[in-house]
């Protein structure tokens, strides 16, 4: 077994609970796994990764393949709700676990997209399960409107991986936010790849931004195809800010450094998925944030080496 497999069925094992109890709210005539989220927009998450679709006149786009299993499912839902073609699939970031399995999309048609920063990653490390996007784009911002529907692509700058795209669609107040935010649930395990001072401050731009509901990649809310709300994202910055201080508060008791990790506590997140498991390495990992500085880091121009 892969690691990648391993990692994926020890998690499902370990967090799954609640993504198989979702309630049948809206379920008149809705594939398995799969909900309405305002008109024209559905999510869809048989396990612990949850994708968007969004349904036009003039053809689907579909956020977040994930890998070849989830595509699978992801294109027969859609087959399901409509008979429009997909046009686009579009990748939130770069990281194996979320943007794999796009080769499935290809087959029926769609072109595929990344941000500039997650393609020039995606060139540099192929996974087994991915392939390269057809296209890509650059900035900070990217519209992109299908059939009368609008879709913006935020790029927030550093935060998590490469090329972290917000979505949000301005009409239903719909976003779709992978890895920044994680309803109810700690952060996840050693906190990897995430730079955390950039990261809180793009958790601020993020409840900036205008929108009712999000679909959030990963979810422990009771309903979490349902996705989830603005509140969820403020959750998620105070959690940081008062594992932070609860590590200061360590510090001011004289406790030794390396000691604090194991001795810290946050009883008002007792009942967050993950609590006891991931408390010890969220506080390593925001401990060394503050003790070495800052990482990964990059220089505004982002990774692309291709002139030097
Ligand atoms: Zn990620």
């Amino acid at each position: 077994m892969s690691i990648a497999k391993r990692l994926l069925a020890g998690m499902t094992s370990m967090l799954v609970g609640a993504a198989f109890c979702q309630t049948t709210v809206s379920a008149q005539a809705l594939p398995d796994h799969t909900a309405k989220i305002a008109e024209g927009v559905y999510s869809y998450g048989p396990g612990d990764y949850f994708s968007m679709f969004v349904v036009t006149d003039e053809g689907v786009i579909a956020i977040e393949s994930v890998n070849t299993q989830h595509s699978r499912g992801l294109l027969q839902a859609i087959r399901a709700v409509t008979d429009q073609p997909v046009k686009l699939m579009v990748h939130s970031h770069n990281h194996w676990d979320h943007a794999s399995g796009g080769q499935v999309f290809r087959d029926a048609g769609a072109t595929i997209l990344a941000h500039d920063e997650a393609y020039e990653w995606m060139k540099a490390n192929p996974g087994g399960d991915m392939v390269l996007p057809d296209e890509s784009w650059g900035g900070n911002r990217k519209d992109i409107t299908l059939g009368g529907t609008t879709i913006e692509l935020h790029y927030l700058g550093m935060n998590h991986g490469l090329g972290m795209t917000v979505f949000r669609l301005p009409e239903q107040k719909v976003a779709y936010i992978a890895d920044l935010v994680t309803p109810k649930r700690l952060l996840f395990t050693i906190v990897p790849d995430f730079n955390i001072r950039e990261w809180e401050r793009t958790l601020e731009e993020i409840i900036e931004l205008d929108f009712d509901i999000a679909v959030y990649s990963h979810n422990q809310n009771a309903d979490p195809l349902q996705g989830g709300t603005k509140q969820d994202v403020a959750e998620t910055l105070q959690f940081i800010r008062d594992l932070r201080a609860a590590i200061y508060a360590e510090f001011e008791k004289g406790t030794n450094p390396f000691m604090v990790p194991g001795v810290v506590r946050l009883p008002k997140y007792q009942d967050w998925a993950m609590y006891d498991q991931w408390l010890e390495m969220n506080a390593w990992r925001v401990l060394l944030d503050d003790w070495m500085g800052p990482f990964p880091w990059q220089p505004d121009h982002g990774p692309s080496i291709d002139n030097r």
